[in-house]
Order: structure tokens, then C-alpha cells, then sequence
């Protein structure tokens, strides 16, 4: 327990229900902008105090709507809270709150996609990577359609140490559609092992921290929730540019029910394809008949390397897309069958 009179704990004052939130600024989920609101303030402390303690720590919450989430982590004792919205009609809500916590919530009117946080909090706050985390925290329940492209994103960020890792070893704690989360946190050989799988955990140590039902969702989603933290590792497990990393696990995940020779066969041109993802198994020594979920981190980690290294050989073999070039076929076939279809 805390020595009386050291800490001065906030607490919001009494306000509106974020029921009658949403009634009083008219705030009707937009269902083509996948927006579900959180209503319970027990369900969403829950999330907040999952995430880590939060006291006097700089959080950036993404995505805030009605501002469910945002009440729990104000009530954690922060020192700011920096919410990006992308909805104006959250903002007036969101206001009030920031006048029920003078000076401990910044509100942006914006799109998180872009929104620069590298430069939103004091510098200061900066960690070496080698330190324990620095006390700024992202938490969000974002739609989905966004969860996701954020989250490669932010994965990139970590691999450069960009963005929000600016400040170090920034932990994050989202929601996601309950199948992601259990994609993303999934063991070597299991069925939800996938492409997301490594690269959430070649970068991070990632953790599926709470499984929340659709019911608990005003409108209720088809789908379950899970929620996912994430803390970037001192040392990635696997040292190549992430986008090298990124192309090897892609081709790797093509053809999920094959043998893992047959998607690695796709990082080389069909004229060297059988000689080259030989070498490249057996430099790495991976089993050809190992399907796609049976290859760990650290059988990827020997891919890429030996991958890498062939890159440096052969200056045009990175630049190699099959995936590209089959679109590209099939753009052409298009057209083909088009021009075929007008000389009928
Ligand atoms: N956090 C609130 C809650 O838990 O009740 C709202 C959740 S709702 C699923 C997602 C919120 O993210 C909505 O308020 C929506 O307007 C906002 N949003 C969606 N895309 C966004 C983007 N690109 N940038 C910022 N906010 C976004």
C-alpha cells in the first residue's frame, strides 16, 4: 500500500454515463466506419490496468469514440493522455472529459494512420532500447479494418525503432478480432500459426492479455474480441531489414497447406527456383517437408539470413516478386480475354 500523503491519486469527477454520452451528443455507431463502443467502466478499467501501471506514465490512446477506455485511463493516475480520434463527432464528448481532468488530456481531430507521435510527448521521456520500457503506453480498441495494417505498421517502427519507439521500448496494448489476437500470439506447429504470428514475435514479446465477448460491444461485432499486448524486444530475434524479413515469412505462408519448400520457392525466378531454394534449405538447415506453422522463429531467423546473403550475390534477386508478377499476369490475361471478348 501507498505511504499516505506521498501520492496524489486523480479520480474524475461524477459525470454523464457514457450512455448518456452517447444519447446527448447523438453519437449512433457508424457501422460502415466499424464502430462498437465499450459502455462497462468495470470492463474497460480491466483493459487499462492489463496494460501495465500507468501511474504518471504519457499514454496515446487510439481511437477513444465515446470515451469508455479514455475515463479508465484517466482514473490510472496518468500524467497526459493524448487521444487521436478520427469521428468529429466524439470530439464534443471528449471535451467535456478534458474539462473533468484540467490539463491531463490533449485531444487531436485526427487519423492515427498518420498522426506523428514521435513529436507529441516531451523528449525527456526517452529510453535506450537496452533500458526497461519508457512510461508511455499505447492502448486502443480500434475497428478492425484498422487494427491490423496499424499493427505491420507499428512492427515496422519497431524493427527501425521509429515512431512511437522513439521514446524506447514503447508497450502497446490493442484489441484486435479474436481470431487475430490468437493469430498473433500463436505457438510453432498450431493451426492459428500465420504470417502475423512471426512477425509480431520476431520484434516483440506479444501476449493475448483478454478475450472479451461481442455482447460486451454496443452494436455487438459478429466476432469476439481479444485483446493483445505487446512489449518490443531488447533484441529482435531476427536481424535483417524487416522488409526482407517480411518477404521471406510471406512467401514462406503462401501455400499454408504445402510443404515450406514450395512457398520458399516463390522468393526465386522460375529459371533457378529448384537449385536455389535447395541452397537456401539446406544452408539454413530447415527440413523441406516442414509445413509453413511448423517453422519457428528461429528456423526463419536461419532463413532470412541465408536468404540475405543471396540477396548480396545477386543484386536483382530481393527486387524478384512472383506475387507481383502473377498479378501482373492476370492483369494481362485480363486484358487478353477482354480484347478477345470485343473481336467476338
Ligand atoms: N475506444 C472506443 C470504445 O472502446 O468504446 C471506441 C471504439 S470504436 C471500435 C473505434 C473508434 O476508432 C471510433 O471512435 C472510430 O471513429 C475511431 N477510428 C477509426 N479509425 C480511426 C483512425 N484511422 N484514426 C483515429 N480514429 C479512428
Amino acid at each position: 500500500m501507498a505511504a499516505s500523503g506521498t501520492l496524489s491519486t486523480f479520480r474524475l469527477p461524477p459525470l454523464p454515463t457514457i450512455r448518456e454520452i452517447i444519447k446527448l451528443f447523438r453519437l449512433q455507431a457508424a457501422k460502415q466506419l466499424s464502430q462498437n463502443f465499450l459502455l462497462d467502466l468495470k470492463l474497460t478499467d480491466k483493459i487499462v490496468r492489463k496494460a501495465g501501471n500507468l501511474t504518471n506514465a504519457y499514454v496515446y490512446e487510439v481511437g477513444p469514440g465515446p470515451g469508455g477506455i479514455t475515463r479508465s485511463i484517466l482514473n490510472a493516475n496518468v500524467a497526459e493522455l493524448l487521444v487521436v480520434e478520427k469521428d468529429s463527432r466524439f470530439i464534443p464528448g471528449l471535451q467535456m472529459l478534458s474539462d473533468a481532468a484540467p490539463g491531463k488530456l490533449r485531444i487531436v481531430h485526427g487519423d492515427v494512420l498518420t498522426f506523428k507521435i514521435e513529436r507529441a510527448f516531451p523528449g525527456s521521456l526517452k529510453r535506450q532500447w537496452e533500458d526497461d520500457p519508457p512510461n508511455v503506453h499505447i492502448i486502443g480498441n480500434l475497428p478492425f479494418n484498422v487494427s491490423t495494417p496499424l499493427i505491420i505498421k507499428w512492427l515496422e517502427n519497431v524493427s527501425c525503432r521509429g515512431g512511437p519507439f522513439v521514446y524506447g521500448r514503447t508497450q502497446m496494448t490493442l484489441t484486435f478480432q479474436k481470431e487475430v489476437a490468437e493469430r498473433l500470439t500463436a505457438n510453432t506447429g498450431s493451426k492459428q500459426r500465420s504470417r502475423l504470428s512471426v512477425m509480431a514475435q520476431y520484434l516483440c514479446n506479444v501476449q493475448h492479455i483478454l478475450t472479451i465477448p461481442g455482447q460486451a460491444f454496443v452494436p455487438k461485432p459478429e466476432v469476439d474480441v481479444g485483446v493483445v499486448h505487446f512489449t518490443p524486444l531488447v533484441q529482435p530475434r531476427i536481424e535483417q531489414p524487416f522488409k526482407l524479413v517480411e518477404k521471406v515469412v510471406q512467401n514462406a505462408f503462401q501455400f499454408r497447406r504445402k510443404y515450406c519448400y514450395r512457398g520458399l520457392g516463390m522468393l526465386f525466378p522460375e529459371v533457378q527456383r529448384v537449385e536455389s531454394t535447395g541452397k537456401l534449405l539446406e544452408l539454413a538447415d530447415v527440413d523441406p517437408t516442414l509445413r509453413p506453422s511448423q517453422l519457428s522463429v528461429s528456423h526463419f531467423k536461419s532463413l532470412c539470413d541465408v536468404y540475405r546473403k543471396m540477396c548480396d550475390e545477386d543484386p536483382h534477386l530481393f527486387a524478384y516478386n512472383f506475387r507481383e508478377l502473377k498479378q501482373n499476369k492476370s492483369k494481362t490475361q485480363e486484358k487478353e480475354d477482354d480484347k478477345e471478348r470485343d473481336r467476338l
